[in-house]
């Protein structure tokens, strides 16, 4: 007699590898200082020489789709931030930004600009890296991307030194990145740039972009889940 192995539903769903789930103040980009769930997946394919995220490089839990909803929505907040790591590793990621998005969230997903958002739900914001010659990074860029972003989106620089600084201002004239996305973000990288040095040079040459110091770090340090 034939015998049929008896798949459990849990495995038929789609899943994603998460890091953590955790609501607290969004420290960056646009929505910076409300109320946000965050949902952060395991795993980056990049090594930036000032990541803070090291510990969603591996481990984590496989979750599917309709728990890391329903979790979530325990949260009751408006806002869900998909970030990592990496969250675009994971193909999966694509269909659960269109269930939040589907759900009613105001989403936004943070990714480091190394691989191809032109199958992210146009409702999400999209907070697009450009890595910098300083983050070890530069040859991960996948410039193709920027001719997507609309200004529903942002782009975010990390800047290492006057040397990314001045890289980073040669990408914003090529692009025309202002005209592009909705938001430039320069950001100083914590503990190598000081953010007053990088607040000089933004006023002296005038640019049309928004300085961006990590919030959750000035309230709360490196603290996980904050
Ligand atoms: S892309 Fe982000 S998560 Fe990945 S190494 Fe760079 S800073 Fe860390």
């Amino acid at each position: 007699m034939a015998c049929f192995a008896v798949t459990p539903v849990a495995d038929m769903q789609e899943t994603l590898r998460i890091t953590e789930i955790f609501h607290s103040l969004q420290g960056e980009a646009r929505t910076a200082g409300l109320p946000t769930v965050f949902v952060r997946l395991t795993g980056c394919p990049l090594r930036c020489q000032y990541c803070d995220t090291a510990y969603a490089f591996s481990g984590g839990e496989n979750l599917p789709l309709s728990e890391i909803l329903e979790r979530v929505a325990g949260y009751q907040s408006r806002r869900v931030c998909v970030t990592g790591g990496e969250p675009l590793a994971q193909p999966n990621s694509v269909a659960l930004l269109r269930r939040l998005c589907e759900a009613g969230y105001e989403v936004s997903l943070e990714t480091s600009g190394a691989f191809d958002v032109s199958d992210v739900d146009a409702r999400v914001s999209r907070v697009l890296d450009l890595k910098t010659p300083g983050s070890g990074e530069v040859a991960r860029n996948r410039y193709e991307n920027i001719a997507l972003l609309t200004h529903h989106d942002q782009m975010k620089f990390v800047l290492c030194s006057r040397e990314d600084y001045d890289w980073a201002v040669s990408k914003l004239i090529e692009y025309r990145l202002d005209s592009r996305v909705g938001e430039v973000l320069f950001s100083p990288s914590h503990g190598q740039l000081e953010g007053r040095e990088l607040a000089d040079w933004i006023v002296a040459d005038n640019l049309p972009v928004r300085l961006q110091l990590q919030l959750h770090k000035v309230l709360w340090n490196d603290a996980r889940g904050r």
